[in-house]
C-alpha cells in the first residue's frame, strides 16, 4: 500500500482493498527527484514530518519509509518482498501522474497487479465535461451543471476491520532520514497551533459543523473570526477525505438554520474540486497564463526590494502586513487576506503572480499545486474563470470593512497595537501625537507605506490595457 497525499486509515479506498487482499507493507516515499521543481516547500515539509508520525503511530509503527525514485524503490521493494499487487489513491498533479503511468505499466510487465483509486476527489476531473465533450472553464456551470448533477459523492468507507501488517523486513529509514523539519528554529508558532493528526482532523470538521458553519457565508470573510474551517492542510495532505467533509458538513446541515452557509461550504470544497480539474485539463496551470493574452503585460523591472518588503510583511499596509506574518509564522493565511496580498502584489506592485505562487508555495502549509496555481491565476486576472484585471482590492478599505477594530491586525503586527481603531488601517495618516502616544514612529517601528495606492492602481489600469493590444499590432 503506497500512501501519498492519503495520510488516512478512514476513507481511504486503496487501504480497504490492499487489506481485502491480505498482508500489506505500508510504504510512503519522498520523491524529490520527480517532483524537480514543485518539490514540496519547507512549511508542508513540516507539516508532512508530523502526519507521517501520526500515521506511523496508527500502523502500530508498521508505516516503511524511503527517500528517491518511486519507481528504482518500488521495483526494488516488489522483489524483496514478493508483493503481489500495489495499490495506492490517484493524485493529479501533471509529474505525478506522468511518473504514476510510467510507473503502473512498469510494475505490470514485473507481472504486479497494480491498482489505483480516487482517495482525493468528489468526481474525477475526466467524467465532468461538457455536451461537446471539452472542458469546462466557468466555475458555476462546471459546479452546478457539471458536478451537482451528477453522481453525489460517495459515502465515505470505513477504516477496514483487520489490517495486518507484513513482518517481511525492507530497509526502511527512520523518520528524521528525511530531513523533513526546519534546520532553522521557526516552527515555534507553527507547532503551538496545529495538532497534526488524523484524529485532529476530525475534530476540527465536527466542531465546525457543530459551530462555526451556521454562520460561515457571511463569518468567512472577517479574518478574526472563527467561521472557516481550517482544513486545507489536512485536505491536502489527506489526513480527512473530502467526502467525509462533504457528508458531515450536509449531515449537519439538517440543524444549520442558515441554509445557505452549508451551501457557500459545500461549494468551497467545490473550488477545490475546480482547481484539480483545471489543473488536470491545463496541465500548464502552474506556469503558464491560462488567456495568453496576459503574455504581454508588462511587469514592474527591478522588484526584489517590493517583493522582499512583501514577503516581510513589511510593506506600511497593516492588513497586508498582517497576513504576510500570519502566513510566515503559522502556515496558514485567511482567504480574504490572500486575495488582499496577492492583488496588491501583481497589481499595485506589478510583480509577476509567479513570485507570489511561489512564497506560498514554500510558507503555506496547504500548499497545494492545483488551488495555488488557481488562485494565483485568478488574483491576477489571467486565469480561466478571473477575477476582472481592474478589481484591485484596495487593503485599506478591505482592513476597514473586514477587520474593523483592527483585531486581526493587532494580533500579527504587535507595534501597531495601541493605535486607536481609527488609524489602525492606515497609520500614517494619524496625527503625530497619537502615533507619539501608540509607541509608533513612521519608518522606524513600523514602515511608510512602500507604494501610493491611487498612483499605483492607475499604473496597473494603465499596465493591464497593454493586455488589450491585439498581437498584429505589436
Ligand atoms: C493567492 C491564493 C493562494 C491560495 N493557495 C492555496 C493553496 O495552496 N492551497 C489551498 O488549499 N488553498 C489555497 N487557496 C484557497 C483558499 O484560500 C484556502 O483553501 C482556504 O483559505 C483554506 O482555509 P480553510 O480550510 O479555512 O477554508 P474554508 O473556507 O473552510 O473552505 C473549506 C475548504 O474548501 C477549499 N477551498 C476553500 N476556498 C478555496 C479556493 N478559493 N480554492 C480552492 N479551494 C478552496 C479548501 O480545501 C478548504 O479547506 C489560495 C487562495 C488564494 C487567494
Amino acid at each position: 500500500m503506497w500512501f501519498r497525499q492519503d495520510l488516512r486509515l478512514a476513507d481511504n479506498p486503496a487501504l480497504v482493498d490492499a487489506c481485502d487482499r491480505g498482508e500489506i507493507i505500508p510504504i510512503y516515499i519522498l520523491d524529490d527527484e520527480n517532483a524537480d521543481s514543485w518539490k514540496i516547500g519547507g512549511a508542508s515539509r513540516w507539516w508532512l514530518h508530523h502526519a507521517l508520525e501520526d500515521l506511523n503511530r496508527s500502523l502500530n509503527q508498521g508505516l516503511q519509509l524511503y527517500k528517491g525514485e518511486a519507481s528504482a524503490i518500488l521495483s526494488d521493494l516488489a522483489h524483496q518482498t514478493g508483493a503481489e499487487a500495489i495499490v495506492w489513491n490517484r493524485c493529479y498533479e501533471p509529474w505525478r501522474i506522468a511518473r504514476d503511468a510510467k510507473i503502473k505499466s512498469a510494475l505490470k510487465d514485473q507481472g504486479l497487479d497494480v491498482q489505483s483509486f480516487n482517495g482525493s476527489l468528489l468526481w474525477e476531473p475526466w467524467q465532468v465535461l461538457k455536451k461537446d465533450s471539452t472542458p469546462y472553464k466557468v466555475f458555476t456551470p462546471y459546479f452546478r451543471r457539471g458536478c451537482l448533477s451528477a453522481i453525489a459523492p460517495r459515502q465515505p468507507i470505513p477504516i477496514p476491520g483487520r489490517i495486518n501488517i507484513s513482518k517481511t523486513s525492507t530497509h526502511s529509514l527512520r523518520l528524521e532520514d528525511l530531513s523533513l523539519l526546519p534546520k532553522i528554529n521557526w516552527d515555534e508558532e507553527m507547532n503551538a497551533r496545529w495538532d497534526i493528526s488524523e484524529a485532529a482532523a476530525h475534530t476540527r470538521l465536527d466542531e465546525f459543523v457543530m459551530d462555526d458553519l451556521q454562520d460561515y457565508r457571511e463569518g468567512r470573510n472577517f479574518p478574526n473570526k472563527p467561521n472557516v474551517s481550517r482544513l486545507s492542510p489536512y485536505l491536502h495532505f489527506g489526513q480527512i477525505s473530502p467526502n467525509i467533509a462533504w457528508h458531515r458538513a450536509s449531515e449537519a446541515g439538517a440543524f444549520v438554520t442558515n441554509e445557505q452557509s452549508l451551501d457557500t461550504f459545500l461549494s468551497e470544497l467545490g473550488w477545490r474540486e475546480f482547481s484539480n480539474y483545471l489543473l488536470y485539463h491545463f496541465p500548464k496551470l502552474p506556469t503558464d497564463n491560462l488567456q495568453a493574452r496576459f503574455d504581454l503585460f508588462p511587469w514592474a523591472e527591478n522588484t526584489d526590494a517590493d517583493l522582499k518588503a512583501w514577503q516581510r510583511g513589511n510593506t506600511g499596509y497593516p492588513l497586508v502586513d498582517a497576513g504576510m506574518r500570519e502566513l510566515y509564522n503559522t502556515g496558514y493565511m485567511h482567504n480574504r487576506v490572500r486575495m488582499v496580498v496577492g492583488s496588491f502584489l501583481v497589481k499595485n506592485l506589478l510583480v509577476h503572480w509567479h513570485h507570489g505562487e511561489r512564497w506560498f508555495w514554500d510558507c503555506l502549509v496547504d500548499a497545494d499545486l492545483a488551488s495555488n496555481s488557481a488562485s494565483w491565476q485568478w488574483i491576477a486576472g489571467c486565469g480561466a474563470d478571473a477575477a476582472p484585471f481592474f478589481r484591485i482590492f484596495n487593503p485599506i478599505t478591505q482592513s476597514e470593512k473586514f477587520d474593523k477594530q483592527g483585531a486581526y491586525i493587532r494580533r500579527y503586527v504587535p507595534e501597531l497595537a495601541n493605535l486607536p481603531d481609527k488609524y489602525i488601517h492606515a497609520p500614517w495618516l494619524a496625527p503625530s501625537e497619537i502615533l507619539m502616544a501608540a509607541g509608533v514612529g513612521i519608518g522606524i517601528e513600523y514602515p511608510a507605506p512602500i507604494i501610493d495606492i491611487k498612483e499605483s492602481r492607475e499604473r496597473a489600469l494603465a499596465a493591464f490595457a497593454v493586455t488589450k493590444v491585439q498581437p498584429s499590432e505589436i
